[in-house]
């Protein structure tokens, strides 16, 4: 048994998260814990949950981060809503939406699923036809942001479709909040959940969830009692409500909840639409680099996350060696291919704080060094130029 600390290495964090965290929010983290119902951890929870709705645009009370990852955010999703015979459809373009359905199915719902491409779009049409052969669906559930693939749904029309057939909406949006417009009020997303450790900046372990008017009607209505005690919202109430008398659920993570506190003031510091903007700016010069290094996207353009991209590997490298040299020797980590794209594409994160020039174009150089001496066959010395010359030309 060793009794050394653990002193992590200092990585620069460009994979599909976690991200690099700001070190505001790691110096949070450190600030003295007190009591999950002192008078001033209950003050400081009215604010989290302003910022939180600040941050998915919404007025809805039932606005808090669950304590556990984006996961868990999704089971409290399904959990909540999803009774035993119900209908749900679910969208999978990638494998979270598969995540979904196994949710869907260990509620004793039915899952009907519209299965997309992999790096494309969830298919509007597709899912309209889905809905016009189901009309017993009660919930439609997608993918905002697929991080295992980079593609981005177009979550508006989406929510429309469901509405107009008569669905509420779960939308998983772990990888899309903070890095573009997630508007759960504007587009009707009856229940969402994030994910602290992407375009938050923010350590992993805590979810984001809001749920709308129609959603709570549901949970409060509900035939059968919600199978988790944990994640029963009519119980998580008791603490996570409005006005007097919090009483105790579970013991909140007091310290963690600092964390996401001041990664959503820096993000409200700096506005959503400028957060927005940087994550575009910065993906146009990470596409400019690494086109210019012959790499090519999986992902149509008009569907690209600019938050994760996903590139297809140059034929005759080592999957595993350039990924394992980046992290060696340039202490910077990007992802490998999930499921269906396992060995077959890289995925590079420009998510919170790590979407920044410098990050940018530190990858795109090390990434040409190592793909040269991998024996790839890459135009050389052109790419930090190409990124450079992007970022320039992209200001609006
Ligand atoms: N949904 C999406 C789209 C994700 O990218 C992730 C994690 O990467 C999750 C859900 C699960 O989140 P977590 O790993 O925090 O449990």
């Amino acid at each position: 048994m060793t009794t050394k600390p653990f002193h992590p290495p200092q990585r620069t964090l460009m994979g599909p998260g976690p991200s690099d965290v700001s070190p505001r929010v790691l110096a949070a983290l450190g600030r003295p814990t007190i009591g999950h119902l002192d008078p001033a951890f209950v003050e400081f929870m009215d604010s989290l949950k302003e910022l939180l709705q600040y941050a998915f645009r919404t007025t809805n009370p039932l606005t808090m981060p669950v304590s556990g990852p984006g996961s868990v955010g999704m089971e409290a999703c399904f959990v909540n809503l999803v009774q035993p015979g119900d209908t749900v459809v679910v969208c999978q373009n990638g494998v979270f939406g598969g995540r979904m359905r196994e949710n869907v199915e260990r509620c004793g719902g039915t899952a009907v699923v519209v299965e997309g491409t992999w790096g494309r779009a969830v298919d509007a049409g597709a899912l309209e036809d889905t809905l016009a052969q189901h009309p017993e669906a009660k919930f439609v559930a997608f993918v905002h942001a697929e991080t295992s693939t980079g593609a981005r749904s177009d979550a508006a029309t989406l929510a429309d479709i469901a509405h107009r057939a008569g669905c509420l909406v779960i939308a998983d949006c772990v990888t899309s909040l903070g890095g573009i417009p997630v508007e759960v009020d504007a587009w009707g997303l009856d229940a969402v959940y994030s994910g602290s450790q992407k375009c938050l900046s923010c350590t992993p372990g805590l979810s984001p969830i809001s749920f709308g008017p129609r959603a709570v009607e549901v949970i409060q209505n509900r035939a059968t009692p919600i199978q988790s005690w944990f994640m029963d919202m009519n119980l998580v109430m008791g603490y996570w409500g409005t006005g007097a008398g919090r009483s105790y659920h579970h013991t909140a993570p007091v310290n963690a909840l600092y964390g996401l506190h001041e990664a959503l003031v820096m993000l409200r510091e700096e506005g959503l639409e400028n957060a927005w903007e940087r994550h575009r700016r910065h993906h146009l010069a990470l596409r400019a680099g690494l086109e210019a290094l012959g790499l090519s996207f999986v992902v149509p353009e008009a569907e690209r996350l600019p938050q994760l991209n996903s590139i297809t590997m140059p034929d005759g490298v080592d999957d595993a060696s350039v990924r394992r040299r980046l992290l060696v020797e340039y202490n910077l980590e990007i992802g490998a291919g999930l499921g269906a794209l396992s060995g077959k594409v890289w995925r590079i994160g420009l998510m919170g704080h790590a979407c920044n020039l410098t990050n940018v174009l530190g990858c795109v150089a090390a990434l040409e060094t190592i793909l040269v001496s991998e024996g790839a066959s890459v135009p050389t010395g052109v790419a930090v130029e190409a990124a450079r010359r992007s970022f320039a030309s992209s200001a609006t």
